[in-house]
């Protein structure tokens, strides 16, 4: 087994977690087989050099963006933006509020991180309805920043989340479905 079935096979999916009657994608396996955790940012960072010229900064949402983004960013050679849930960041912040399934949630980063007219990658680990790729987007632009591309390592196809993000300016990669 080579390449995406590989990466594919090291998805461990959970029914009913974190909350009922959703189907959880653990990348845990895939993350702990040296061989995959690097063949998938090699793939994201074919994605990245595919979709036009390198950007500025990639941006990793917290936590499994964290992981992936930073790892792209280091193979890619440009830096690294955490956007973190309220209160973990020290001031100054910028803040953007965004709604969630059930009520709302509070995304915050660096305004030290990033300056207007950088070009921004988003990184997830997953694509499902698209809201917090959206709320990272938006975070981003509040600060000035360009922000066209998002790359995930799955994207849940029937949730809507790549044409939540087309219709706001924003392509969306996915390694797996
Ligand atoms: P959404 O905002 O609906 O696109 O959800 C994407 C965010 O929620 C990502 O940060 C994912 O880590 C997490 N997420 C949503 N659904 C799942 C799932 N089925 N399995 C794992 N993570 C998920």
């Amino acid at each position: 087994m080579r390449g995406p079935e590989r990466l594919q096979a090291l998805v461990h999916t959970v029914p009913d977690f974190p909350a009922p009657g959703v189907l959880f994608r653990d990348l845990s396996p895939l993350l702990a087989d040296s061989a995959s955790f690097a063949h998938a940012i090699e793939l994201l960072a074919d994605q990245a050099i595919t979709a036009g010229p390198l950007p500025d900064l990639i941006a990793g949402m917290e936590a499994r963006g964290f992981i992936f983004g930073a790892a792209l960013a280091a193979h890619l050679g440009t830096g690294f933006v955490p956007l973190r849930k309220a209160g973990k960041l020290p001031p100054p912040v910028i803040a953007t509020d965004y709604t969630l399934e059930y009520g709302t949630a509070r995304l915050e980063m660096s305004a030290l991180a990033v300056q207007p007219g950088q070009r921004v990658l988003l990184v997830d680990d997953l694509l499902a309805t698209g809201g917090t790729a959206l709320a990272g987007a938006q975070l981003l632009r509040h600060a000035g920043a360009t922000v066209t591309e998002a790359l995930f390592v799955i994207a849940l196809d029937d949730l809507g989340g790549h044409a939540a993000l087309l219709d706001q300016g924003i392509t969306t990669t996915a390694l797996l479905a």
